[in-house]
């Protein structure tokens, strides 16, 4: 007893005195699917990218009650801009591709709690020529005994006997193939996993916000949607001008389908093996923030840095414990020592 009230002082003081050094003026959620449980429990090794509706609208009571304020990427971008720190800690939510579960479980959970949220959409999600293949692979893994990866760079045969073992190698091959250049890139996932170009145009039809969708939800005071690149590809991968391509083809097309400005990016993968120095000051001139998927708090000297903006996951698993430890600062200082904000 005596041991855990010592206990909970001193996270209670180191979280104070963290807060005052790594809080800055609060974090960015990422997010990818909001779905309800029986349909999250279809994916196992993929499952952790959806949170279910009764999860995220928890999250948000609680933030709310711990004096946290919601607000919207130009609300940041505004901050950035005008150096004014804001009193209340602030939440930014961000959904990552472009799923169409997005407009169906996520936005009557933000519109209930009146929260903004930004949606980076990938624009092969609307396009349906996006290749979903961290699910081909969960499915190759959860069906079969073995893969065989056959590219010009890249020649690798993987055997397992149990499920604990496939799950072991998604991680492995994940990397993998998010390597692979991109002129190899879209065939080799065709003949891995046995799909054609109508196969892909039916998955996505059936997971993928439609333009139409994006729209109607661009529309919403309360949503943002920013830029995701045109195909989803590892941006380290590509050449200068195929880089060029992602970038402002996708805020071009994004920006003509929904009549607006759009001044916000998302890095595929989002870590520094995707994306960094070259990747960022190309996005740069392009957008006015840009987030990562680099755990961190906002400090308010990142508008020096706005185009490597932190992100902390949020998923079904994360505890009111680890919010309090992302929102006080102590995650942070985890994973980036004594550097209080994100640079390169
Ligand atoms: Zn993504």
């Amino acid at each position: 007893m005596i041991k855990d009230k010592t206990l909970g002082f001193f996270v209670k003081t180191n979280g104070l005195v963290s807060d005052r050094i790594y809080g800055g003026i609060g974090i960015s959620f990422m997010l990818h699917r909001v779905l309800p449980a029986p349909l999250r429990d279809q994916y196992s090794i993929n499952r952790d990218l959806a949170i279910t509706p009764e999860s995220l609208d928890s999250v948000i009571r609680y933030l709310r009650d711990k004096g946290c304020r919601f607000a919207s990427m130009d609300e940041l971008l505004d901050i950035f801009q005008s150096g004014r720190k804001p009193k209340q800690k602030l939440i930014f939510f961000t959904l990552d591709d472009g799923y169409r579960d997005n407009l169906e479980y996520a936005l009557p959970v933000f519109r209930r709690n009146r929260v903004p949220f930004t949606i980076y959409v990938a624009n092969c999600f609307p396009n349906h020529s996006a290749m979903l293949w961290w699910y081909w692979l969960e499915e190759k893994l959860r069906s079969g005994h073995d893969l065989t990866i056959d590219a010009p760079s890249l020649q690798k045969v993987y055997k397992w006997t149990s499920i604990q073992q496939a799950e072991a190698l998604f991680p492995r091959i994940r990397s993998e193939l998010k390597s692979l250049p991109k002129t190899e890139i879209a065939n080799t996932l065709k003949r891995t996993f046995d799909k054609d170009d109508a196969a892909i145009r039916q998955q996505c039809e059936a997971i993928s916000l439609t333009w139409e969708e994006i729209r109607q939800l661009s529309a919403d005071p309360l949503v943002t949607i920013g830029a995701h690149t045109m195909d989803h590809l590892s941006l380290r991968t590509l050449t200068d001008s195929e880089l060029d391509y992602e970038i402002t083809a996708s805020r071009r097309e994004l920006e003509a389908k929904t009549g607006k400005d759009v001044l916000h990016f998302a890095y595929p993968y989002g870590t520094h093996e995707e994306a960094y120095t070259r990747e960022y000051q190309a996005v740069s001139k392009n957008f006015k923030t840009a987030v990562i998927t680099h755990r961190g708090n906002i400090s308010m000297s990142q508008r020096e840095f706005p185009e490597c903006i932190p992100r902390m996951a949020l998923g079904e698993n994360t505890s009111s414990q680890n919010i309090d430890y992302m929102l006080n600062g102590i995650t942070h200082f985890g994973d980036n020592g004594f550097v209080q904000t994100i640079r390169y």
